[in-house]
């Protein structure tokens, strides 16, 4: 059995895998006080998910941030808590096995590799955009990390070709850095570009609505939105050469993507040759918590519940 745990900023979500077999999932309220809270918290929810289905599993957690290769601390957490402690060490002396610990991003990315909307593919980017645009990478069905754990972090490359109007607006990025692809690849950067060039505000869900009923500006500042992603996406292209390219987050539900971005990512890679596969994830909301669970292969996981 693989147990796998989603440690977000207001809910922490457990799930058990027999194989693809969802065996239990359960999600309690995240502690708002102290660190320790946290850990017993994802101590608690894996003994009690055990005692119920009387067997031992592997234990994987996905976090929005991770592990830093060089201090062994939690790093680029936006939940500010975890901060500078050894997430996974402290959960490894809780639960008395060792205990794997990634970035929400790389755990999305392997668990639509393992058996979503990616499954099978060798090369695999996976791009999360919401609030924020992140990925991850994996290869034959295993994760990247990096030699600084920072993989897949796209969002903070600058926008490729950038025009003249782009280059005025310049938007400033928390990272420090200006015209960051998270500035305009993300749902904040969408609504930030229809309030500019509009009177008044909408969500990035009721401007893709609108541009798809045909309403001009709309429809102007979506046909911009694609344009810059698949810009972003071609550098993705020129590197990697992916399999596959499979997008999560609150913005994959526009169906526009799936159909807009792969002709103008082929005009813009290096040799329009054919076009990248880019998919719409499967397992949504659940691929992080999934993707936790797969950070052991069946094997590892078998192996340590013998140690
Ligand atoms: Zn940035």
């Amino acid at each position: 059995m693989r147990i796998g745990i989603d440690l977000g900023g207001t809910k922490i979500e457990i799930i058990a895998l027999d194989d693809s077999r969802e065996l239990l999932r359960e999600r309690v309220a995240t502690p708002q006080s102290a660190y320790r809270d946290t850990v017993a918290a994802i101590r608690d929810l894996v003994t009690a998910a055990e005692q119920k289905l009387e067997r031992r599993g592997s234990v994987g957690v996905a976090i929005p941030g991770t592990i830093s290769p060089l201090t062994g601390l939690v790093k680029n957490a936006n939940s500010t808590r975890l901060i500078g402690h050894p997430l996974d060490r402290d959960l490894a002396a809780a639960l008395n096995r060792e205990v794997r610990v990634a970035n929400d991003a790389n755990c999305f990315v392997l668990s639509e590799t393992s058996d979503g909307a990616a499954s099978g593919a060798d090369i695999v980017f996976g791009i999360i955009v919401g609030t924020g645009c992140g990925g991850g990478i994996c290869i034959g069905g295993r994760v990247l990390t990096g030699a600084h754990a920072i993989t897949g972090e796209w969002g903070h490359n600058p926008l490729p070709s950038p025009t003249t109007s782009e280059l005025a607006i310049s938007p400033r990025c928390y990272c420090g850095r200006a015209n960051c692809i998270e500035s305009w690849i993300s749902g904040t950067g969408l609504e930030a570009d229809y309030a500019r060039r509009g009177d008044h505000k909408l969500t990035a869900g009721e401007i893709a609505d609108r541009a798809a009923a045909g309403e001009p500006l709309a429809a102007a500042v979506m046909a911009d939105f694609h344009d810059r992603f698949a810009r972003a996406v071609a550098g993705i292209v020129n590197i990697l050469d992916p399999d596959v390219i499979v997008i999560g987050g609150g913005l994959s539900n526009i169906d526009a993507l799936y159909t807009e971005l792969p002709r103008r990512v082929e005009s813009y890679a290096f040799t329009p040759e054919g076009r990248t596969r880019i998919v719409k994830n499967q397992h949504g909301d659940s691929s992080g918590v999934r993707g936790a669970a797969w950070l052991w292969s069946a094997d590892e996981a078998a192996a340590l519940l013998l140690k």
